[in-house]
Protein backbone atom coordinates (compact mmCIF):
# COMPACT_ATOMS: atom_id res chain seq x y z
CA UNK A 1 0.00 0.00 0.00
CA UNK A 2 1.18 3.35 -0.95
CA UNK A 3 -0.18 6.41 0.18
CA UNK A 4 1.26 9.92 -0.84
CA UNK A 5 -0.25 13.02 0.94
CA UNK A 6 0.13 16.71 -0.95
CA UNK A 7 -0.74 20.26 -0.64
CA UNK A 8 0.45 23.51 -0.80
CA UNK A 9 3.06 24.85 1.79
CA UNK A 10 1.26 24.76 5.18
CA UNK A 11 -1.40 22.79 4.40
CA UNK A 12 -1.09 20.67 7.03
CA UNK A 13 0.34 17.38 5.54
CA UNK A 14 3.26 16.24 7.82
CA UNK A 15 0.34 16.44 10.85
CA UNK A 16 -2.07 14.07 8.59
CA UNK A 17 1.16 12.27 7.60
CA UNK A 18 1.99 11.01 11.20
CA UNK A 19 -1.67 10.70 12.24
CA UNK A 20 -2.33 7.75 9.78
CA UNK A 21 1.00 6.53 10.23
CA UNK A 22 -0.03 6.38 14.09
CA UNK A 23 -3.47 4.52 13.44
CA UNK A 24 -1.80 2.04 11.10
CA UNK A 25 1.18 0.74 13.45
CA UNK A 26 -1.06 0.83 16.21
CA UNK A 27 -3.48 -1.23 13.60
CA UNK A 28 -0.36 -4.23 13.54
CA UNK A 29 1.14 -2.82 10.00
CA UNK A 30 4.71 -1.93 8.88
CA UNK A 31 4.77 2.15 8.10
CA UNK A 32 7.53 3.95 6.09
CA UNK A 33 7.28 7.32 6.54
CA UNK A 34 9.49 9.58 4.27
CA UNK A 35 8.83 12.70 2.32
CA UNK A 36 10.22 14.56 -0.71
CA UNK A 37 12.53 15.62 -1.37
CA UNK A 38 15.27 14.19 1.07
CA UNK A 39 13.78 10.47 2.00
CA UNK A 40 17.07 9.25 1.44
CA UNK A 41 20.73 10.75 2.41
CA UNK A 42 21.23 11.78 -1.29
CA UNK A 43 17.92 12.91 -1.68
CA UNK A 44 18.57 15.20 1.71
CA UNK A 45 21.48 16.42 0.16
CA UNK A 46 19.32 17.37 -3.28
CA UNK A 47 17.06 19.32 -1.31
CA UNK A 48 19.59 21.21 0.34
CA UNK A 49 20.77 22.05 -3.07
CA UNK A 50 17.35 22.72 -4.36
CA UNK A 51 16.00 24.53 -1.54
CA UNK A 52 18.71 27.15 -0.45
CA UNK A 53 20.89 27.57 -3.49
CA UNK A 54 21.12 30.87 -4.60
CA UNK A 55 19.41 30.52 -7.68
CA UNK A 56 18.26 27.21 -9.69
CA UNK A 57 17.12 27.20 -13.05
CA UNK A 58 13.19 26.27 -13.49
CA UNK A 59 14.75 22.78 -15.67
CA UNK A 60 17.35 22.47 -13.78
CA UNK A 61 15.24 22.25 -10.58
CA UNK A 62 12.84 20.31 -11.92
CA UNK A 63 15.51 17.45 -12.75
CA UNK A 64 16.90 18.03 -9.55
CA UNK A 65 13.76 16.89 -7.82
CA UNK A 66 13.13 14.30 -10.29
CA UNK A 67 16.66 12.70 -9.68
CA UNK A 68 15.76 12.68 -5.96
CA UNK A 69 12.24 10.92 -6.46
CA UNK A 70 14.01 8.26 -8.82
CA UNK A 71 16.46 7.42 -5.98
CA UNK A 72 13.68 7.48 -3.63
CA UNK A 73 11.97 4.56 -5.45
CA UNK A 74 14.65 2.92 -6.19
CA UNK A 75 16.23 2.66 -2.45
CA UNK A 76 13.20 2.59 -0.27
CA UNK A 77 9.97 3.17 -1.39
CA UNK A 78 10.52 -0.32 -3.72
CA UNK A 79 12.05 -2.14 -1.56
CA UNK A 80 9.38 -1.47 1.80
CA UNK A 81 6.24 -2.07 -0.41
CA UNK A 82 8.37 -5.69 -1.64
CA UNK A 83 8.38 -6.77 1.69
CA UNK A 84 5.01 -5.49 2.99
CA UNK A 85 5.17 -2.37 4.46
CA UNK A 86 2.81 0.37 3.85
CA UNK A 87 4.34 3.56 2.82
CA UNK A 88 3.33 7.08 3.24
CA UNK A 89 4.70 9.84 1.63
CA UNK A 90 4.94 13.25 1.98
CA UNK A 91 4.78 14.86 -1.30
CA UNK A 92 5.79 12.49 -4.58
CA UNK A 93 5.15 12.98 -8.31
CA UNK A 94 2.11 15.36 -8.38
CA UNK A 95 3.96 17.80 -6.24
CA UNK A 96 6.37 18.08 -8.84
CA UNK A 97 3.70 18.47 -11.91
CA UNK A 98 2.03 21.08 -9.66
CA UNK A 99 5.42 23.02 -8.73
CA UNK A 100 7.53 22.97 -11.26
CA UNK A 101 4.67 22.08 -14.36
CA UNK A 102 2.09 24.70 -13.20
CA UNK A 103 4.29 26.83 -10.59
CA UNK A 104 6.84 27.40 -13.08
CA UNK A 105 5.42 26.97 -16.42
CA UNK A 106 7.33 24.15 -17.51
CA UNK A 107 4.25 22.65 -19.03
CA UNK A 108 2.41 19.61 -16.57
CA UNK A 109 2.48 17.08 -19.25
CA UNK A 110 6.07 17.35 -19.86
CA UNK A 111 6.94 17.48 -15.55
CA UNK A 112 4.23 14.38 -15.46
CA UNK A 113 6.54 12.58 -17.96
CA UNK A 114 9.52 13.27 -16.71
CA UNK A 115 8.46 12.25 -12.94
CA UNK A 116 6.71 8.81 -14.70
CA UNK A 117 9.83 8.17 -15.91
CA UNK A 118 11.92 9.38 -12.72
CA UNK A 119 10.41 6.68 -10.77
CA UNK A 120 9.41 3.69 -13.24
CA UNK A 121 5.34 4.79 -13.10
CA UNK A 122 4.84 3.94 -9.67
CA UNK A 123 1.53 5.50 -9.10
CA UNK A 124 0.43 5.78 -5.57
CA UNK A 125 -2.41 3.76 -4.77
CA UNK A 126 -4.22 7.35 -2.97
CA UNK A 127 -3.58 10.94 -3.02
CA UNK A 128 -4.91 12.76 -0.48
CA UNK A 129 -4.43 16.75 -1.32
CA UNK A 130 -4.99 18.92 1.97
CA UNK A 131 -6.31 21.88 0.21
CA UNK A 132 -5.57 25.43 1.78
CA UNK A 133 -5.96 29.00 0.16
CA UNK A 134 -2.37 30.37 -0.69
CA UNK A 135 -3.45 33.15 1.88
CA UNK A 136 -3.69 30.77 4.09
CA UNK A 137 -0.89 28.68 3.48
CA UNK A 138 1.37 31.84 3.94
CA UNK A 139 -0.87 32.66 7.24
CA UNK A 140 -0.08 28.87 8.83
CA UNK A 141 3.47 28.74 7.22
CA UNK A 142 4.73 32.56 9.40
CA UNK A 143 8.51 32.58 8.40
CA UNK A 144 9.78 31.72 4.76
CA UNK A 145 11.97 28.21 5.37
CA UNK A 146 13.01 28.21 2.09
CA UNK A 147 13.37 29.44 -1.70
CA UNK A 148 9.85 28.41 -2.68
CA UNK A 149 7.94 29.21 0.48
CA UNK A 150 8.94 32.87 -0.81
CA UNK A 151 6.98 32.51 -3.78
CA UNK A 152 3.98 35.08 -4.26
CA UNK A 153 0.64 33.68 -3.64
CA UNK A 154 0.01 33.90 -7.04
CA UNK A 155 2.12 31.20 -7.64
CA UNK A 156 0.90 29.08 -4.69
CA UNK A 157 -2.44 29.79 -6.55
CA UNK A 158 -1.97 28.02 -9.83
CA UNK A 159 0.06 25.28 -7.88
CA UNK A 160 -3.35 24.87 -5.97
CA UNK A 161 -6.17 25.12 -8.67
CA UNK A 162 -3.52 22.48 -10.77
CA UNK A 163 -3.54 20.07 -8.08
CA UNK A 164 -7.72 20.44 -7.75
CA UNK A 165 -7.87 19.83 -11.55
CA UNK A 166 -5.92 16.85 -11.09
CA UNK A 167 -8.03 15.24 -8.66
CA UNK A 168 -11.32 16.36 -10.91
CA UNK A 169 -9.36 14.46 -13.45
CA UNK A 170 -8.87 10.95 -11.87
CA UNK A 171 -11.41 11.37 -8.53
CA UNK A 172 -10.42 7.41 -8.24
CA UNK A 173 -6.96 7.92 -7.36
CA UNK A 174 -7.58 10.87 -5.33
CA UNK A 175 -9.01 12.24 -2.13
CA UNK A 176 -9.09 16.11 -1.56
CA UNK A 177 -9.71 17.14 2.10
CA UNK A 178 -10.72 20.55 3.51
CA UNK A 179 -6.82 22.03 5.05
CA UNK A 180 -8.96 24.12 7.65
CA UNK A 181 -10.97 21.22 8.93
CA UNK A 182 -9.14 20.17 12.34
CA UNK A 183 -6.84 17.66 11.75
CA UNK A 184 -8.69 14.77 13.37
CA UNK A 185 -11.73 15.12 11.10
CA UNK A 186 -9.27 15.17 7.82
CA UNK A 187 -8.11 12.05 9.47
CA UNK A 188 -10.85 10.36 10.02
CA UNK A 189 -11.85 11.20 6.34
CA UNK A 190 -8.67 9.51 4.89
CA UNK A 191 -9.53 6.53 6.87
CA UNK A 192 -12.93 6.31 5.72
CA UNK A 193 -11.64 6.58 2.48
CA UNK A 194 -9.22 4.04 2.63
CA UNK A 195 -11.47 1.54 4.16
CA UNK A 196 -13.88 2.58 1.58
CA UNK A 197 -11.69 1.72 -1.01
CA UNK A 198 -10.81 -1.46 0.42
CA UNK A 199 -7.36 -0.34 0.55
CA UNK A 200 -7.35 -0.82 4.49
O1 LIG B 1 6.83 20.10 2.00
P1 LIG B 1 8.29 20.38 2.17
O2 LIG B 1 8.59 21.46 3.17
O3 LIG B 1 9.09 19.15 2.38
O4 LIG B 1 8.74 20.92 0.74
C1 LIG B 1 9.95 21.55 0.57
C2 LIG B 1 9.82 22.65 -0.43
O5 LIG B 1 10.00 22.16 -1.74
C3 LIG B 1 8.52 23.38 -0.39
O6 LIG B 1 8.76 24.77 -0.38
C4 LIG B 1 7.84 22.96 -1.66
O7 LIG B 1 7.05 23.99 -2.09
C5 LIG B 1 9.01 22.68 -2.57
N1 LIG B 1 8.81 21.71 -3.62
C6 LIG B 1 8.81 22.10 -4.94
N2 LIG B 1 8.68 21.19 -5.93
C7 LIG B 1 8.54 19.89 -5.64
C8 LIG B 1 8.53 19.46 -4.31
C9 LIG B 1 8.66 20.41 -3.31
O8 LIG B 1 8.94 23.28 -5.24
N3 LIG B 1 8.44 19.04 -6.64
Amino acid sequence: LFIAFEGGDGAGKSTQVRLLADALESAGREVVVTRQPGGTPLGAQIRDLVLHGDHVSPRAEALLFAADKAHHVDQLIRPSMDRGAVVITDRYTDSAVAYQGAGRDLGAVEVHDLQMWAVGSLVPDLTVIVDVTAQEGRRRRGEVHDRLEAEADAFHDAIRHHYLAMAQGSPERYLVVDGTSSPESIHAAVVGRLASSGLL
